[in-house]
């Protein structure tokens, strides 16, 4: 047992009914003492929610769907928990905000964490970062609110949190002063990583979802079948680390277990390794600089075949379509990230054929990429534009 510090860190949760908050609450629960739960967000997971405050008692709940709030208020008033219950976006960046807290899993999906997680960096919070749309669409924003509130920011994502274990503890963003040549993202390569173009063309939202070694949500289950989740953290990894993009490189790693690496100037190679699942970058985060137990199995290596290979951007575009939205720089990474969010959604829906989603970003980058990208409303407008010209594109197709 670690040993229970006072006072307690308090938590607000931004996703708290996703897998990743699901995982938040694991590592949360197994320290009695050491962290308070202030606040719990979800979107139309009612019963989840009520499970969560039957077991975390937080302050407040939000959830950001109306009527699923009013369902939840009715849930714990039959069940007297003094939980107070709020909706809408405004209340994900109260929460996020709240003077009581001081740390916030910003753990929503998509473009839609970011006003909150972005609040949360301006009240100079230590942010625990899973949500990595936020970063990809308002990168040197976001940083300089970091910079600019001296708020924390620590990697969820278990490529970045990897590379972050692996930098010097004193890293503030000079790759060059810390004596780095480059940083390796390892991807699994997913579902479809031995599979023709063909096959992959026509593939299922249930073939994309079965991930080989993570359980994830569907979206960034999705996104890691096309590799589009390889090229939104090649773009996290540029933010993060403030690297520059040749610095960057992404090798397959079909079993998961080296979740990426930081290659030094001596010709040294830096990398940490585990058995695939995320409480333990959670847990890492949550308790940082400290360790804290996290309920994760020992890596058994005995016996185990490690494998590397190159990615392979003709049978996954995306890959490359990221690389060149970070090229482009402005608000190409806001287009690349909304058109994909769009089509991963259609093809969820089984509206679309899962070509689509490269072919529907390809689209949007050439139809809005190189816009105003300064200020935080420049980019809201680029991703609202994009999802515009990738809805009318995609009601063209057909599955
Ligand atoms: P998920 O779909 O399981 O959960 C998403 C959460 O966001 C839920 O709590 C949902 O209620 C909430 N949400 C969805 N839409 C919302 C909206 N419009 N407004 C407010 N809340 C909304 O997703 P996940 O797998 O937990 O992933 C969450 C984030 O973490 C993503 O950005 C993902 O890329 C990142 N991430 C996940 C993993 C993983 O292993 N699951 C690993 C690395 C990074
Ligand atoms: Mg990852």
């Amino acid at each position: 047992m670690s040993p229970v510090r006072t006072p307690p860190r308090v938590l607000t949760i931004l996703g708290a009914t996703g897998t990743i908050g699901v995982n938040t609450l694991d590592v949360v629960a197994r320290h009695p003492g050491r962290f308070e739960v202030f606040a719990l967000t979800g979107a139309t997971q009612v019963e989840r929610m009520v499970e969560q405050c039957r077991v975390h008692r937080p302050r407040i709940a939000v959830m950001s769907e109306p009527a699923a709030a009013a369902a939840l208020h009715q849930r714990l008033l039959a069940e007297k928990l003094p939980v107070e219950v709020r909706s809408g976006a405004d209340a994900l960046t109260e929460v996020a905000t709240a003077p009581e807290i001081d740390t916030v899993m910003a753990a929503i999906v998509g473009a839609a964490g970011l006003p909150a997680t972005l609040a949360a960096a301006h009240a100079g919070k230590r942010i625990l970062l899973a949500n990595k749309e936020t970063l990809v669409v308002s990168g040197q924003l976001f940083m300089d609110a970091i910079a600019a509130s001296g708020a924390e920011l620590l990697p969820i994502d278990s490529e970045h949190n990897a590379i972050f274990q692996s930098l010097p503890r004193d890293f503030r963003g000079d790759l060059q002063q810390a004596g780095v040549n480059a940083l390796w993202l390892t991807a699994s390569g997913g579902p479809f990583r031995t599979l023709s173009a063909e096959a992959i063309a026509s593939a299922t939202p249930a073939q994309a979802i079965a991930h080989p070694n993570w359980v994830m949500g569907k979206k960034i289950s999705v996104d890691s079948a096309s590799l589009m989740n390889k090229g939104l953290e090649v773009i996290e990894a540029r933010w993060l680390f403030n690297a520059q993009p040749g610095q960057i490189r992404v090798l397959v790693h079909p079993q998961s277990i080296v979740h990426s690496m930081v290659e030094y100037i001596d010709g040294s190679v830096l990398a940490q390794l585990g058995t695939p699942d995320m409480r333990t970058p959670i847990a890492y985060a949550l308790g940082f600089p400290e360790r804290i137990a996290a309920g994760v199995s020992a890596l058994e290596l005995m016996g185990r075949q490690l494998s590397f290979e190159a990615p392979d951007t003709a049978r996954f575009p995306c890959l490359q379509l990221a690389f060149d939205a970070l090229a482009a720089g402005g608000n190409a990474a806001a287009v690349l990230n909304a058109a994909n969010e769009v089509a991963v959604e259609r093809f969820l829906a089984g509206a679309v054929p899962f070509s689509q989603i490269a072919a529907s970003i390809a689209h949007a980058l050439e139809a809005l990429a190189g816009g105003a990208a300064t200020t935080l409303d420049d980019l809201l407008e680029a991703d609202r534009q994009a999802r515009r010209v990738t809805t009318t594109y995609l009601e063209t197709v057909r599955a």
